[in-house]
């Protein structure tokens, strides 16, 4: 079997499924794990935590969220229409916060400009037009692209992070740009938007818990198929 699948399974079997997006259910305030968005509001939440959720923890996200739930913000129109500071000291937990205010901001005008604030209408695009418009806003890089389409949208892309890239390489690929390690997933996996939303958790999962910056092989579910591992 691929490597790529072996790891899946092992690490599916250790860790269990993950409930991947968090979002904010109904009259709470807390992002939970529950499976993803299931309505618009929820999808524009996702859209938010990707662009949030740059170069900082899941943890100082979430308390941005909280504010952005707290004060109603889960709203393109409301984004727009708030002064940058006011939004940058809400979101201020996440880090960058000014220049995350622009770019949630950038992306809330994009929408009104070309969908007229109509998050499903955009979502309807297929995966190549969706990921050129969302490349052409300033502040979306590939992984929060792709971190939209999959998560939000709920469209098959895989998502390549620095935990993916770390383990990726530990485990013997040599691949090093975010397009070869994307497309050595697509390629080893069935294109399922299910599976790759469930592989990509459990590989934050394993990068955050085990394949650390120093690794704990011993008690990592992939080692029998590592080659760090073995060199070590
Ligand atoms: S065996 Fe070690 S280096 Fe390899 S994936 Fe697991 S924790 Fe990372």
């Amino acid at each position: 079997m691929d490597k790529i699948r072996l790891v899946y399974n092992s690490l599916f079997s250790h860790f269990g499924p993950q409930h991947w997006w968090p979002v904010t259910e109904s009259g709470k305030l807390h992002p939970e794990y529950t499976g993803g968005p299931k309505n618009e509001r929820q999808q524009l939440e996702v859209c938010f935590g990707a662009i949030l959720t740059q170069n900082t923890n899941w943890k100082n996200v979430e308390k941005a969220i909280i504010n952005l739930n707290k004060n109603k913000l889960i709203d393109i129109k409301k984004i727009k229409n708030i002064r940058n500071k006011k939004l940058a000291k809400i979101i201020k937990s996440s880090g960058y916060h000014n220049q995350k205010a622009k770019k949630l901001k950038n992306f809330c005008n994009f929408l009104l400009k070309n969908y007229n604030g109509n998050l499903s209408l955009f979502f309807k695009n297929n995966i190549k037009k969706l990921r050129k418009e969302l490349l052409s806003v300033n502040g979306i890089g590939p992984e929060t692209a792709d971190s939209i389409i999959l998560y939000a949208a709920k469209k098959p892309v895989f998502v390549i992070d620095a935990y993916t890239k770390r383990i990726l390489n530990r485990v013997g690929y040599k691949e090093e740009g975010y397009d070869e390690l994307q497309k050595l997933f697509m390629q080893s996996l069935p294109n399922s938007e299910r599976l790759f939303n469930e592989c990509h958790a459990l590989l934050v999962e394993l990068g955050k818990s085990i394949c650390k910056k120093e690794p704990l092989c011993g008690k990592c579910p992939v080692n029998n198929d590592c080659k760090y591992f073995k060199n070590t």
